[in-house]
């Protein structure tokens, strides 16, 4: 019997997408108000923004074009392209929270990550996924899977404990190459 290489399941938004970022930039130029690091420390963009302004989040979101321009995480483009070396790699986002998303994160994924085949993206709800290790920013993401977890550090996720953190694409290469 061969034996098959592992699965790393990879998130895309905060972990090879650096979402918040985008945030900021919507907010500083559209509402005058700045996101950072700091402010959002421990906590969820709509917990920091003005009662009034807090369903703009899912508007922005549900944008079509929002997903289409994100900047990379820093890093991500070499270390993924380097695991893939090494590892079956798959992109799995909860793409279908936003149904608008869907070409969008498929397009920035061709352009940035090239070297990623449509056979191993995964658009889906749940992520069931038949991998070995899971790198994602949300814990909720973790819920039943028995393998590797690996939480990719996030503003929002600061105060969260228990689990085995990543905080850049450097961090994850010292692990896993
Ligand atoms: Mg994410």
């Amino acid at each position: 019997m061969t034996e098959r290489r592992s699965r790393i399941a990879v998130d895309m938004d905060d972990v090879i997408a650096h979402t918040i970022d985008r945030f900021a930039e919507i907010y500083r130029k559209n509402h005058q108000i700045e996101l950072n690091e700091k402010i959002l420390y421990g906590k969820e963009i709509r917990e920091v923004l003005p009662p009034e302004l807090k369903h703009t989040v899912s508007t922005y979101v549900n944008e079509p074009g929002f997903f289409r321009h994100i900047t990379v995480m820093p890093g991500s483009q070499k270390v993924l392209r380097e695991l893939t070396g090494r590892y079956d790699v798959y992109i799995v986002s909860a793409a279908m929270e936003f149904k608008n998303s869907l070409i969008d994160k498929f397009e920035w994924l061709q352009e940035h990550f090239p070297f990623i085949p449509w056979t191993n993206i995964i658009f889906c709800g749940h992520k069931i996924v038949d991998v070995d290790i899971i790198i994602d920013d949300r814990i909720r993401n973790f819920v039943g899977f028995g393998g590797r977890k690996l939480l990719y550090s996030s503003s929002h996720n600061m105060l969260v404990e228990g689990y085995e953190r990543v905080n850049n694409w450097q961090e994850i290469a010292d692990r896993l190459l």
